[in-house]
């Protein structure tokens, strides 16, 4: 390796290059829309919504300001507020849990499966009760959680299901893109999620007529359809503007393959690492389209110095589950609540990985990896 090479900065992920590969039609859509004079809620904005909508092979679709307001809405239009408890995992974004408490419920964690880090349906039941109205399930990573158990337990104690596929876009559990499988699935086209924009931004999307139009309302201040000026409801100001809409329908153009390129990367690293280090799994019958490629192992701290001395750069996802976050103390849970979740979370490590990643770069992860388990 020269020395440019060894001392080139490998970083979690590489939004300039996709810019440079994207150029030229990306700057043809911002131009486009700028010179229209149409800059919200137009037509961009709507070729997106059908666009992103079939893709999911969900009936509609909603752009909002960005994938929490996605969930928040998403609450909102399902009903659920003061005086009700959701159930969802301690192990995601903080976004998950903050939306519950934005529309005034109240969010009731369960512990993780230790192998998908997917909420474990089975220990659902524990957390039901009467106030118990929905449970957002995430796909963590970018992995299907187990869907069919999920619904299932929903449709017994009659509980409404929220995806948050912000991370998950093109994920397939049994042949169906996730987002479409409970009530509603929302994302996000945060920059560096596996659809981003040069901005915040997201999408409800959802087989419901009528959840459709909720979320068409109040994100545009509970402003009636067919009466902009008629309120019928208190909203939000929560719209996805048309310069992101237009960058984001030429970057949909390369979801599928840039999709393959981070599973061609992920194969990689786990048939190299797994004999070093606990790899993803991919469970039957599901898709992992790797927004985040994440090991195990003991010495994680120590492999991230060591990798940072490379120059590779690594990133905890997630370092507090969120039962202990200070912002949740008044739930009244501690140290020791989900073992499992608080376990993964001192051992877990998420390595580069972006879909022009080159061959080059995945060595020099790989063989950094290697090199730190002879040292040791
Ligand atoms: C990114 C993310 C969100 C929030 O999306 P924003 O667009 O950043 O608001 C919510 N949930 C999960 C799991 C996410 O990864």
């Amino acid at each position: 390796m020269n020395e440019r090479r060894r001392k080139q900065k490998i970083p979690m992920v590489h939004l300039k290059k996709e810019m440079d590969l994207l150029r030229d039609p990306i700057y043809k859509a911002v131009q486009e829309v700028l010179e229209s004079g149409s800059y919200i809620l137009g037509n961009k904005g709507k070729e997106l919504e059908s666009k992103v909508s079939r893709y999911v092979e969900a009936a509609y679709g909603a752009g909002v300001a960005s994938g929490t307001d996605a969930l928040v809405l998403s609450l909102e239009a399902l009903g659920i507020g003061e005086g009700d408890e959701v159930i969802t995992t301690p192990f995601t974004f903080f976004a998950t849990a903050e939306a519950i408490v934005r529309v005034g419920a109240k969010p009731v964690f369960v512990d993780i499966n230790p192998n998908t880090y997917h909420i474990q349906p089975s220990n659902i039941y524990n957390a039901l009760n009467a106030k118990t109205k929905a449970i957002i399930v995430v796909h963590l990573f970018g992995h299907a959680a187990n869907m069919d158990e999920i619904m299932q337990i929903a449709k017994e104690y009659g509980l409404r299901v929220i995806e948050d596929a912000c991370q998950a876009i093109g994920t397939e559990y049994k042949g169906k893109r996730v987002g479409a499988i409970g009530d509603v699935g929302c994302f996000s086209f945060y920059p560096s999620k596996n659809l981003g924009g040069v901005g915040d931004g997201g999408m409800v999307v959802t087989n419901s007529q009528d959840v459709y139009e909720k979320i068409c309302e109040l994100r545009n201040h509970g402003s009636e359809k067919n009466n902009k000026y008629k309120h019928s409801t208190i909203g939000y100001n929560s719209r996805l503007d048309e310069l992101q809409a237009a960058i984001l329908l030429e970057k949909l153009k390369y979801l599928d393959d840039f999709l393959i390129k981070r599973r061609e990367i992920a194969r990689r690293y786990t048939e190299e690492l797994n004999q070093f280090v606990k790899t993803p799994s991919i469970y039957l019958n599901r898709t992992h389209t790797f927004h985040q490629y994440c090991i195990e192992l003991d010495n994680r701290d120590e492999l991230a110095s060591y990798l940072i001395r490379q120059n590779i750069a690594t990133a905890i996802y997630y370092p507090i589950p969120l039962h202990l976050q200070q912002a949740f103390l008044n739930l009244n849970y501690k140290k020791g609540d989900f073992p499992i979740a608080e376990k993964i979370s001192n051992k877990i490590l998420a390595l580069p990985i972006y879909p022009l990643m080159d061959q080059m770069e995945q060595d020099k992860v790989i063989k950094a990896i290697k090199e730190f388990f002879q040292t040791i």
